[in-house]
């Protein structure tokens, strides 16, 4: 679709002002497309336009989605909700999962990851702005999570992923994600070279900008790339 091939470019274009804005490196960031409730033919025109990485998060849906393209070999990171019984399934078919809440999710996928996928790359889910209404780890928890995570034998701890109260101006946009980074920095200072957290997720269609300004290394972006979501 023509009309995909353009959202991805404006998508593009607006990562190529905000990295020169911020002076960071296109290429350190990850354009991360949210397929879900899109078809596997507008996942296949998103990969044709470039994009290598798509996050889901109903796990059906996925599957079937990842049958479908399996030539491709895109990336799969899985960005939903997670229950405990789906864990296997999960941790069988993703290269990444960014939505860890539970210090008990993330040994159920360790404990199932195949060992000949290598270790899978996760992120731990923090509730940020101390929402009742949203999954993750609080901020007062995280460190302590992160080092009972760390030792984990096949997962490798990637980073932090947040998803803030919307918020009208870019600078009040940029308050969650600057706690999410500082976060990350004091989990870093507990931990050695080796261990050290890489990953930021944070910033989707609407704050992107206001994420890699506060040095996200990936964002998920769904409507900006696919057009508006049919509401289920
Ligand atoms: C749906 C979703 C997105 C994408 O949101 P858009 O506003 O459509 O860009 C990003 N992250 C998560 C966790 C999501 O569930």
């Amino acid at each position: 679709m023509h009309d995909l091939h353009i959202k991805v470019a404006a998508v593009e274009s607006r990562l190529g002002a905000v990295t020169t804005t911020a002076e960071r490196n296109r290429k350190a960031i990850t354009l991360l497309a949210v397929s879900k409730t899109r078809s596997a033919a507008h996942v296949q025109q998103a990969a044709e336009s470039g994009i290598k990485s798509f996050g889901e998060n109903y796990l059906q849906e996925a599957l079937e989605k990842m049958a479908d393209l399996q030539p491709l070999e895109l990336d799969w990171h899985f960005i939903g909700p997670i229950q405990s019984n789906k864990t296997r399934q999960i941790s069988e078919n993703f290269a990444w999962v960014h939505s860890v809440d539970r210090v008990k999710i993330a040994k159920r996928l360790s404990d199932q990851r195949p060992l000949a996928m290598g270790p899978l790359n996760i992120c731990m889910q923090i509730n940020i702005d101390n929402e009742p209404t949203k999954s993750g780890f609080s901020v007062e928890q995280a460190v302590a999570a992160a080092l009972e995570i760390l030792v984990l034998p096949n997962l490798k701890l990637r980073g932090l992923m947040a998803i803030p109260a919307a918020q009208a101006s870019i600078d009040a946009q940029r308050i969650p994600f600057a706690k999410l980074r500082e976060l990350k920095n004091r989990i870093n200072r507990s931990l050695d070279n080796s261990e050290k957290l890489d990953t930021l997720s944070m910033g989707m269609s609407s704050d992107l900008e206001a994420a890699i300004l506060e040095q996200a290394t990936i964002v998920r972006v769904g409507t900006d790339i696919f057009g508006p979501r049919d509401t289920k």
